[in-house]
């Protein structure tokens, strides 16, 4: 309940009452003198009328007569007042209303303002407390005049009780009229305050749903005036409010979705150096997770100095460091890091890191570096051989018949050895090239495989090799015939090359969920296991000198995986040395 005294109605309430109760009080008070005076001043002049038509029916002869008394007390009765007549030393000479020897005990009057006034020659009037009589009572006096002079002064009197009750009446009346209005002004600052309190009560309600952050909510206008144009106000405030934010919200929403969708890493620290946010690629680079990140300090998150350090530099040297770092820890890998200051009102308030992981780009670089310097130590070797001995044809050794046939077939081994290199090398370029084409078309692989056993007839012959080829005759792959001819090449072709005379090959090929499994299995030397990781790597060769030797390029088997991953399949080999190795690689059916 003391909460009501504060509201703002009680209060508009209280100051219309108030201020109706001094307006009313000050017109009371203003009407009630008003009156009073104006009531007074017909009751003197009354009085004084009086005062003179006694004056004027009194002689000078009559004040000395015995008659005057009887005179005295039949005036007074017409005019129903007290009448005192007194001479001009201020004895009293006669009164209405008392007998001779009442009027001998009287007072000398002279001193009685009226009486004063009077004996000057003009009417005179007075309102006092009686001595006698104790009572509020109006005198009116009149001169009586003997040509130009006074001789006498005719007095009358009335109780001012008369002028009282009149007032009385007047003061009732009035405080009636008074209460009737205050009642009204009431009702009417009831009806006022509580119109104005309820919309301004609405305004409040929509303010603090606004304040809540509900600014969806429309405050409800069936007011008007200032009131109407405040809660409009605050509408359309809402209303921008909203758009505003809706706007924030969407473009907020894209950045996080760019963010979550980026592929380099994005990490934001704090002033303390603390993590605020990480992208998912910062998850999947390093391990951590987002959610047990936060708050946590960088160190702690990613447990390298390396990359704390280069976030340190931004934030002190106050803008961007770019550095590419190796890292081996947590994880390892090279890694292209962008560090650049977050300002807040003009000092660093933190550091937005951007990590690329960069190392299978440079692994690709480092690949290309190590093909161009293989194949140019590829090529360098035959063309050696083949320059130097044009040197020695050209010197003379033309001449001797026998010695210039050696130099000529040693010539036109090492280009036939060129030749095999850049034809490999045009068949991996094509086949790494991004137009490189896969027609593919049903193939029978029994058919397939033996057709390419007949084509190498001559081959195994010369080395004396048992070729079974026991594939089904019905299993058929969706494949390109002239790629996957090649595999076969490659495949017979060293399974004959890295074994001793009368190598003993076998095509097989399982049916699997989806794939089927083609091996080609020799009896030959064998791959060492630390070897046969690196078996399918470029110019990779297990015994330089003996593949050298069997006219290898060292690019076969490369081409075998290139192709096989072309059509979607994956290679391998298991092999013991000694005992033979048997490849294999499966194509999608
Ligand atoms: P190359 O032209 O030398 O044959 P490849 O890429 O075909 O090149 O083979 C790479 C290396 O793998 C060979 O030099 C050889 O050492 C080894 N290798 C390939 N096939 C066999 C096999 N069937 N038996 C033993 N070693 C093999």
């Amino acid at each position: 309940m003391p909460g009501m005294f504060k509201t703002f109605r009680f209060r508009l309430f209280l100051s219309y009452l108030a201020l109706s109760a001094a307006v009313l009080g000050a017109a009371f008070f203003l009407v009630y003198q008003c009156i009073e005076r104006a009531e007074l001043s017909t009751l003197k002049s009354k009085l004084l009328d009086e005062a003179a038509l006694v004056s004027a029916q009194l002689r000078s002869s009559d004040l000395a007569s015995p008659g005057l008394h009887a005179l005295a007390h039949s005036l007074g009765l017409k005019v129903r007042s007290r009448l005192t007549i007194i001479g001009a030393d201020g004895r009293v000479l006669a009164d209405s209303e008392l007998d001779v020897a009442g009027v001998r005990a009287m007072e000398n009057h002279s001193s009685r303002p009226e009486v004063a006034g009077a004996m000057k020659g003009g009417p005179s009037y007075d309102l006092r407390r009686s001595a006698t009589l104790g009572k509020a009572m109006l005198y009116a006096a009149y001169p009586v005049s003997s040509g130009a002079r006074v001789v006498a002064v005719a007095r009358l009197t009335i109780p001012a009780a008369q002028l009282e009750a009149a007032m009385t009446m007047l003061k009732k009346a009035l405080s009636a009229a008074l209460a009737l209005a205050f009642l009204l002004s009431f009702l009417l600052g009831l009806a006022v305050s509580g119109g104005f309190s309820r919309s301004f009560n609405k305004i409040v309600y929509g303010s603090k749903k606004f304040a809540a952050g509900n600014f969806s909510y429309r405050i409800q206008k069936d007011f008007h005036g200032e009131m109407g144009k405040l809660a409009e106000t605050l509408n359309s405030m809402s209303a921008a409010i909203e758009e505003n934010l809706r706007r924030v919200e969407f473009q907020s929403q894209q950045l996080a979705a760019a963010f979550a969708n980026m592929a380099e890493g994005v990490l934001i620290t704090g002033p303390d150096a603390r993590v605020t946010a990480l992208n998912p690629a910062i998850e999947r680079m390093f391990g951590v997770k987002a959610e047990t990140s936060v708050s946590k300090p960088l160190l702690e998150v990613i447990l390298n100095a390396r990359l704390s350090g280069i976030c340190g530099r931004a934030v002190s040297g106050g803008k961007p460091v770019w550095e590419e770092t190796e890292l081996f820890a947590p994880v390892r890998g090279v890694f292209s890091v962008n560090a650049s200051p977050l300002f807040e009102g003009g000092a660093v308030s933190g550091c937005l890191m951007v990590v690329h992981d960069v190392t299978e780009v440079r692994r690709l670089e480092a690949g290309r570096r190590d093909f161009v310097a293989n194949v140019s130590h590829e090529l360098k070797t035959p063309l050696t051989a083949i320059r130097g001995c044009a040197e020695t044809l050209l010197e003379g050794a033309i001449d001797d018949r026998e010695h210039a046939m050696k130099f000529l077939g040693v010539i036109c081994e090492h280009s036939k050895r060129l030749d095999n290199i850049v034809g490999d090398l045009l068949k991996l370029s094509a086949l790494e090239s991004y137009a490189a084409e896969v027609k593919k078309e049903a193939v029978g692989l029994k058919d397939l495989a033996d057709s390419l056993v007949t084509s190498l007839a001559s081959v195994f012959r010369s080395k004396k090799a048992v070729v079974s080829n026991i594939i089904p005759a019905d299993l058929r792959v969706n494949a390109d015939p002239e790629k996957l001819g090649q595999v076969f090449i490659n495949l017979l072709d060293n399974a004959v090359k890295f074994s001793p005379e009368s190598p003993k090959v076998e095509i097989s090929a399982q049916e699997l969920p989806g794939s089927v499994k083609v091996l080609v299995r020799d009896n030959g030397t064998g791959i060492p296991q630390s070897r046969l990781a690196r078996v399918f790597e470029r110019f990779y060769r297990v015994d330089q000198a003996r593949s050298r030797e069997t006219g290898g390029t060292g690019l076969g088997l490369s081409i075998v995986k290139h192709v096989v991953e072309l059509h979607g399949g994956s290679v391998g080999v298991e092999s013991a040395e000694g005992r033979g190795s048997t490849f294999w690689f499966t194509i999608p059916k």
